[in-house]
């Protein structure tokens, strides 16, 4: 097993890694966002006033990358209209006052699969998105492109931020689960090989997957050094492969793919029922919540009423996180909705919160030796803040995977990762037009 350069050791704080996956039920509303992927957004396929139920397709588009919408409850329509959501942008929702019922709509049954396309087909029609990470659709990632040889199939069971243990419990409740969708994962693609990548501090999971591969040859299982990012795509890769992901390439160019433990087994469970994405488990903790738990929510439940199931707050919290500490995004409402990619929820009290002041780089170069991906953030942090963005460019900003090692180790508190997304973002935008 290879170590990757860089990365730093966080506290690891897994409370809720003992704790059973408990599920919250129906909330009172249901907010669900037409994006919830990379890729383009999918136009209502439903009107207020329009009755809906469990299961229902309510979003979709013709463009390639992208994923379809499902309801995640049976009920009314009672808005179709743009919301501000994380990003601070309106993104069109589609809001449903549940009845209650649960009533699972007629159209959702196994699919039927007998060929690499009617796969990916059914992958497509069950909504699933990349499920740990950026939201990447599951049926782009799993069909790369003409001239590209995969012969890996990777599954990030590594969960390397701190408090997050969902895809542990995944791995716990769901073993067979995780094998299954394994399984019809190579079939269907082709794929020779799958290997399953966990972090050794999880013996437990690392035991019962073993257990479950014993006389499978094409799955193996590999504990990983603890070491934050090891979760992030390209250092997974290369912990198990030894291969390296070049700047701009895909892992498919070095002849992987790279699925989320929870995203695979979903793919059996909707091979099996045909229910479409509607449903996430999702690790509520921090300082500020009452109960910390796993709690499975039903997408587009408003964060107040998980925090709320969870037995509300403690204290007043000083910050709320979507994700983990590390990458996650701090949230200015709880209203806001449950989405595909959430697996975690955070809530710390003022005194956790607090953010300390910034002062001068001292030239220690700790955030250099931190960086999994060989950047410079203490210059790339100059560079953007001088609003330099072709020297910022030059020296790979666009590569920087947003882990947040560089902010987390610096002495001087520089808020290197934020500068480093603005630089990120404003150089995407201009180079679009
Ligand atoms: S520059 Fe980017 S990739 Fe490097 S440590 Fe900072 S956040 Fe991580
Ligand atoms: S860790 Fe902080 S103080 Fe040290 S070089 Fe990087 S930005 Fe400067």
């Amino acid at each position: 097993m290879k170590l990757f350069k860089g990365g730093v050791h966080p506290p690891q704080q897994k409370n809720t890694a003992g704790m059973a996956t408990v599920a919250m039920g129906v909330p009172s509303v249901v907010v669900i966002p037409m994006v919830q992927h990379l890729g383009a957004p999918c136009q209502p396929k439903v009107s207020k006033g329009d009755t809906v139920k469990v299961g229902q397709l309510i979003g979709d588009t013709d463009a390639y990358v992208s994923a379809p919408i499902h309801s995640s409850v049976s009920g009314t329509v009672t808005r179709v209209e743009p919301m501000v959501l994380t990003g601070g942008k309106p993104v069109m929702c589609v809001e449903i006052k549940p009845d209650g019922l649960q009533e699972v709509f007629e159209g959702v049954k196994p699919p039927v699969v007998d060929s690499r396309e009617s796969f990916l087909a059914a992958v497509r029609a069950s909504g699933l998105t990349g499920l740990g990470g950026a939201g990447f659709p599951a049926h782009v990632k799993l069909n790369p492109p003409k001239g590209t040889t995969v012969d890996t199939l990777i599954i990030n069971a590594s969960e390397c931020e701190p408090y997050i243990t969902s895809d542990y419990r995944e791995c716990i409740e769901n073993t067979d689960g995780i094998i299954e969708g394994i399984l019809h994962v190579l079939k269907w693609t082709g794929i020779g090989k799958a290997m399953i990548g966990i972090e050794d501090n999880k013996p437990e999971a690392i035991k019962v997957l073993s257990k479950a591969v014993s006389g499978i040859p094409s799955i193996t299982v590999h504990p990983l050094h603890t070491r934050y990012p090891q979760g992030a795509e390209k250092t997974l890769i290369y912990a198990l492969t030894g291969r390296q992901v070049p700047s701009g390439k895909l892992p498919a160019d070095v002849g992987c793919i790279v699925m989320n433990v929870v995203s695979v087994a979903f793919v059996a469970s909707y091979l099996k029922t045909g229910m479409p994405l509607i449903k996430k488990r999702v690790t509520v903790d921090g300082s500020a919540v009452k109960n910390p738990q796993n709690v499975e929510v039903l997408i587009g439940t408003p964060l107040k009423e998980v925090f709320d199931f969870c037995g509300g707050f403690k204290s007043e919290p000083g910050k709320v996180i979507m994700g983990g500490p590390m990458m996650g995004v701090s949230l200015f409402s709880l209203d806001l909705p449950v989405l595909k990619l959430n697996n975690a929820l955070l809530a710390f009290d003022e005194d956790e919160s607090r953010i300390p002041e910034e002062t001068a780089c001292i030239r220690c170069s700790r955030c250099v030796r931190a960086c999994p991906m060989g950047l410079l953030p203490f210059e790339l942090d100059r560079l953007v803040n001088a609003k330099k963005y072709e020297e910022a460019q030059k020296l790979h900003i666009l590569d920087c995977i947003e882990c947040g090692c560089c902010t987390y180790t610096c002495p001087a508190r520089r808020l290197m990762v934020q500068t480093i997304r603005i630089g990120k973002d404003f150089i995407r935008r201009n180079t679009k037009k």
